[in-house]
């Protein structure tokens, strides 16, 4: 059996990927198997795939044998020129008649400049379609056994980016507000910038001791998950030698993991805490 074949699709009404269509899809945190369907039904017809560097080998091995692959990544430099350069390739493949799919990180609108790139196309008259895909601060953190929220910890949780276009720690977030209004906080691309935002946090009335979980390559076999506090967060960080791509999660949520962290568990390590949070926690079974 060729490698063509062996990737079969459930029987459903897909959408079309016309040619000049330019799909824009999400390809999840990391691991393959977290793909959606509709991303694989993509990637099964697209005439060419550009993608970002945080695409998995291995999705990108599922493409359409013959099928052209584009990288689009950042490779420091000029971010928006180069974001601009993206977009008008785009343009180009699409003026071209090719099925373009656009496979990006994580879900394409979660601070990945999809956004752009969808507003300079469909301003450029290009047709386009959107799949979202699972965002490494949502579905990373749950690979990693932290639930972005919990009833007796969080109504609300709030999503940062820790740097700006400028490539700084994110001038524009009203630090105050975030810390006052945010029981649980996530963080994409806050390593580099930690001591600053955790800074940030405590001088706007965060505990140091609020716990802090900074997970790299969430759901990759190559995951790490430091626990830590918000306090200790940029110093354990580099002790450990913490690397992007990593999310940053502060609040209580993170005590969770000590009762849901399933993949431990499931490699034989024990429960550290069946209640964490000191609430009972098995209340809903009757
Ligand atoms: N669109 C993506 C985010 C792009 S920004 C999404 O929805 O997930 C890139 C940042 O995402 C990284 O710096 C890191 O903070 C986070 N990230 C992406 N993949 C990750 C992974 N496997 N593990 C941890 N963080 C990840």
């Amino acid at each position: 059996m060729t490698q063509d074949t062996q990737i079969i699709l459930p029987d459903h009404d897909w959408p079309d990927f016309p040619p000049g269509l330019v799909w824009l899809v999400g390809a999840g945190p990391g691991e393959p198997g977290l793909l959606t369907l509709q991303a694989l039904h993509a990637l099964r017809l697209a005439d060419v795939v550009v993608h970002d560097a945080l695409v998995d080998d291995r999705i990108l091995a599922w493409r359409r044998p013959g099928s052209a692959l584009e990288y689009a990544g950042k490779r420091g430099g000029k971010p928006s020129a180069q974001q601009r350069d993206i977009s008008l390739r785009l343009i180009d493949l699409s003026r071209a008649g090719k099925r373009v799919l656009r496979l990006k990180g994580g879900d394409p609108f979660v601070f990945g400049r999809g956004g752009e790139e969808a507003q300079t196309l469909v301003q450029a008259g290009i047709p386009i379609r959107v799949t979202p895909g699972i965002s490494a601060g949502i579905g990373g953190l749950a690979h990693a056994g932290i639930p972005v929220t919990h009833r007796d910890v969080n109504q609300a949780v709030t999503f940062l980016t820790g740097h700006d276009q400028t490539g700084l720690a994110p001038s524009a977030v009203d630090w105050k507000a975030v810390a006052k209004g945010s029981p649980v906080i996530v963080i994409y691309m806050a390593i580099k910038h930690l001591a600053q935002i955790s800074g940030e946090l405590l001088a706007s009335g965060r505990d140091a001791g609020e716990p802090v979980a900074i997970v790299s390559n969430a759901t990759l076999p190559q995951m790490r998950v430091l626990e830590t506090t918000l306090g200790d967060a940029a110093a354990d960080a580099t002790a450990h030698g913490m690397e992007a791509p990593a999310i940053v999660c502060v609040g209580r949520v993170v005590l969770l993991r000590k009762v849901i962290d399933w993949a431990g568990q499931l490699r034989g390590e024990p429960v550290r805490d069946p209640d964490p949070l000191g609430t009972g926690g098995s209340r809903q079974v009757s």
